[in-house]
């Protein structure tokens, strides 16, 4: 079994012309969280869109767990366990907090809605929703409109309905975005904590966090590799500190 959970290989990614993403090799080791960093417009997101096939690339390979996945559909890229976490505008704001969950759930398993009406199966869906609710430490906010949780629990939430899909490998996208500093920390201890068994790719801009918990770093800028390599290293690279004063 490959060490690397995800490689890509020469990975191009061209807007018309315009070089969004410039031969990006990268390498994600089972089992670690890996953070892809860099200023604004580095191509982050584009990487983040062709690992997940919203995007196809121009050129350049992808491969998880040593199989070559580059051609593959969503659907088929989300079955194998790569799953990106939803945004807060793919929960339900006028359900409950443990329904966005159940649903979650229920997307994962591909449960068609009718076999809800069967006790059993409710019971079953909601003890596992209680308990994935638990892991993120919502548990207290079970029962409440989705639409009342602080910002900071509905990021939680977000990765609560993601951990529903199983991932092997999940893909965060500036989980820590926008929040005060407590949530910042809650949330860096809940992705620390979630990271156990599985593996987290993960886009961040706080470098408070990304030293706390990544175990690898990829700096990109202007679509390519800067730097690579555990925090102490990345943050001394001079060319990487020049990327970020530059901005
Ligand atoms: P980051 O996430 O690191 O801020 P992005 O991946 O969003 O960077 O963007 C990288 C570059 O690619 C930017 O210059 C952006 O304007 C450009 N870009 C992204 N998506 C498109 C698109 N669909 N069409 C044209 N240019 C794009």
């Amino acid at each position: 079994m490959s060490d690397y959970i995800l490689e890509t290989k020469n990975l191009v990614k061209e807007f018309r012309g315009f070089v969004a993403v410039n031969n990006v090799s990268l390498q994600v080791e089972r089992g670690s969280i890996h953070a892809l960093i860099g200023p604004n417009g580095a191509g982050k997101t584009t990487c983040f869109n062709l690992l997940t096939k919203f995007l196809a690339p121009t050129s350049g390979k992808i491969y998880f767990a040593g199989k070559e996945i580059t051609r593959e559909k969503p659907a088929q890229i989300a079955r194998r366990g790569i799953i990106r976490s939803f945004q807060i505008s793919a929960v339900f704001p006028q359900l409950t907090v443990l329904e966005n969950v159940r649903i979650g759930l229920q997307r994962a398993t591909g449960m068609s809605y009718h076999f809800w009406r069967s006790h059993k199966v409710l019971d079953r869906l909601n003890d596992s929703a209680r308990a994935l609710l638990g892991q993120v430490d919502l548990a207290d906010f079970a029962d409440e409109r989705t639409v009342n949780l602080p910002y900071g629990r509905k990021r939680a939430l977000e990765i609560a309905t993601t951990l529903a899909m199983e991932p092997e490998l999940m893909l965060l996208d500036e989980p820590t975005q926008g929040m005060g500093h407590e949530d910042v920390s809650r949330v860096t201890q809940l992705i620390k904590k979630v990271s156990a068994g599985r593996t987290i790719l993960m886009v961040e801009h706080n470098m408070n966090v990304v030293s706390q918990i990544a175990d690898k770093i990829t700096v990109l800028a202007r679509g390519s590799v800067l730097a690579e390599g555990p925090y102490q290293e990345v943050s001394r690279n001079a060319a990487v500190m020049e990327a970020y004063m530059g901005t």
